[in-house]
C-alpha cells in the first residue's frame, strides 16, 4: 500500500492515453505507478512525426483542464475549419464547416509525439506521486496492485492475462501514413476522399502547404505504394486527387510508414480490480480520426469515477464501482466504432446501386443543416 491512497493503481502502457491517465489522477490527488516496455522516447528532431492525431474540441478541454494546452500550442500544431468529404465512384460531397456552429475550428492536428512530450513534461510535477518501471509484462507477471489498468494498446498484456475476450475484425487494408509538400495550401481543411479501396485524407499541418496523409488501402496497393520511388509516388498521389486538383502537385518528404488496419472491441472493460482503457479496449478505422479521443475520454471518464469513489469512501477496485466507467464508455464507443465500419464498407463497394444511394445520402445530408450541425458536433466529441 502507497503512502496516500487506500490502495494501489498500476497503471500499464505510457502511451498516449496512459500517460493522460496518469496526469488526471495525479491531480486529484491519487498515487501510482505506470510500467512500460520503455521510457516514453521525448526526443523531437526538427522533421516533423509521421504519426499524427486529429484532436478534437473534447480531448482539448481534456489538455486544458491538465493545464497542457498552451505547452502543446507552444510546438507545431495544425487547424482545421473545414472538413470536406467527397466520394470517387460518384463525386458526391459533403462539407462540414465550424462556423455552420459558431466555432472558429474543428478541432487540430497535432504530432503524437509532441503530445506524448508535453505528457510526460508534464507529469514531472508529480514525481511524489507518480512512478515509473520500465518492463515488459509477459504471461507470468503478476498482476501487482489492487487496480490494475491496461493502456497497453491494442495486443494489450492485461487483456489477455485476465482473459477478456474481444470481438475482432481484420479489415485486410494498410494506412500509408508520411508528411507531403503540397502546391496548393491546404486552407486550413481536412480533406478527405473514398477511392475504391478506401479512403484517402490529407490532414492540414502548421504550415498551410505541408500535411499529413493517410492513406487506407489493399495490403498490396499499400506495399506497392510503399516501394514506389519518390517520384513515382508523388504522380500517383496528384493522380488519385484526379481532376478535382486539390493540391496541385503533392512532394513527398520524408519516410514513409504503413500500419495494419484491424478493429477490436473488448467484451467487458472491467473486472474486480481490472480496467482497459484506450486501444487495449477497442481500436477503430482510423478514417475518422476518432481512436485517440475515445481513449482520451476513456481516461477521463475512469478518473471521475476514481475520484467520486475516493470522495466517497468506496472501493475503488470492486466492480460494483469500475462498472460505472465500462456503462458510461461501451455503447458510446462501439456505436463509433461501427460507424467507421460501415463508412469504410459502403464507400469501398463499387456496386452502381451503392454509388446512387451515396450519392444521393451525401447531397442530401449536405443540404441539412440541423443534421450536419449533429455530425460537426459529434466530430468534435461535443454531442456525447
Ligand atoms: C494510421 C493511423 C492514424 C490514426 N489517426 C488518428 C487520429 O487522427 N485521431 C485519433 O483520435 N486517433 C487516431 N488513430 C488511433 C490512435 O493512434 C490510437 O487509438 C492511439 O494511439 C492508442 O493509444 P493508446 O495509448 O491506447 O495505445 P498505444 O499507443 O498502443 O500505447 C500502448 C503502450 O503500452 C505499452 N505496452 C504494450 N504492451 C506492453 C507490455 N506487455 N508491457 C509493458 N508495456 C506495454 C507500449 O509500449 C505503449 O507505450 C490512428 C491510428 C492509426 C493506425
Amino acid at each position: 500500500m502507497n503512502k496516500r491512497n487506500e490502495q494501489e493503481i498500476e497503471i500499464v502502457g505510457a502511451g498516449l492515453v496512459g500517460l493522460t491517465l496518469a496526469h488526471l489522477l495525479a491531480k486529484q490527488g491519487f498515487c501510482l505507478s505506470i510500467i512500460d516496455k520503455a521510457e516514453p522516447n521525448v526526443e523531437l528532431t526538427e522533421d516533423i512525426g509521421i504519426r499524427v492525431s486529429a484532436v478534437n474540441r473534447a480531448s482539448e478541454n481534456i489538455f486544458k483542464e491538465l493545464g497542457l494546452w498552451q505547452n502543446l500550442q507552444d510546438y507545431r500544431m495544425g487547424t482545421y475549419e473545414r472538413m470536406v468529404v467527397w466520394d470517387e465512384g460518384s463525386q458526391a460531397r459533403i462539407e462540414l464547416d465550424a462556423a455552420e456552429i459558431g466555432e472558429a475550428n474543428l478541432g487540430h492536428i497535432i504530432e503524437n509525439q509532441i503530445m506524448l512530450k508535453v505528457l510526460w513534461q508534464g507529469l514531472q510535477q508529480y514525481q511524489d506521486q507518480v512512478s515509473f518501471k520500465v518492463a515488459e509484462l509477459s504471461s507470468e507477471h503478476p498482476l501487482a496492485a489492487d487496480l490494475v489498468v491496461g493502456a497497453d494498446g491494442a495486443k494489450s498484456w492485461l487483456r489477455s492475462k485476465v482473459g477478456i475476450e474481444s470481438s475482432s475484425h481484420d479489415f485486410k487494408q494498410q494506412a500509408l501514413v508520411c508528411t507531403v509538400h503540397t502546391e496548393k495550401a491546404h486552407r486550413y481543411t481536412a480533406w478527405q476522399k473514398f477511392l475504391s479501396t478506401g479512403p484517402l485524407a490529407f490532414l492540414p499541418l502548421h504550415d498551410p502547404h505541408l500535411c499529413s496523409i493517410v492513406w487506407s488501402t489493399t495490403q498490396e496497393r499499400a506495399a506497392e505504394l510503399a516501394a514506389m520511388s519518390e517520384q513515382q509516388f508523388n504522380t500517383e498521389l496528384g493522380r488519385q486527387m484526379g481532376p478535382d486538383k486539390v493540391f496541385g502537385e503533392c512532394k513527398l518528404l520524408g519516410l514513409r510508414a504503413c500500419y495494419p488496419l484491424h478493429q477490436h472491441h473488448a467484451k467487458e472493460y472491467v473486472r474486480e480490480g481490472i480496467a482497459l482503457i484506450g486501444d487495449a479496449a477497442h481500436s477503430i478505422h482510423p478514417l475518422a480520426g476518432q481512436g485517440l479521443n475515445l481513449g482520451f475520454a476513456d481516461a477521463k471518464v475512469l478518473a471521475e469515477v476514481l475520484s467520486n469513489a475516493k470522495k466517497k469512501g468506496r472501493n475503488l477496485a470492486s466492480k460494483q464501482t469500475l462498472l460505472q466507467y465500462q456503462r458510461a464508455r461501451k455503447h458510446y464507443n462501439a456505436a463509433v466504432m461501427w460507424s467507421m465500419y460501415g463508412f469504410n464498407g459502403l464507400f469501398s463497394n463499387r456496386l452502381a446501386a451503392l454509388a446512387c444511394l451515396r450519392q444521393a445520402g451525401f447531397n442530401w445530408i449536405n443540404k441539412q443543416s440541423l443534421l450536419k450541425r449533429f455530425f460537426i458536433k459529434q466530430a468534435m466529441g461535443i454531442n456525447e
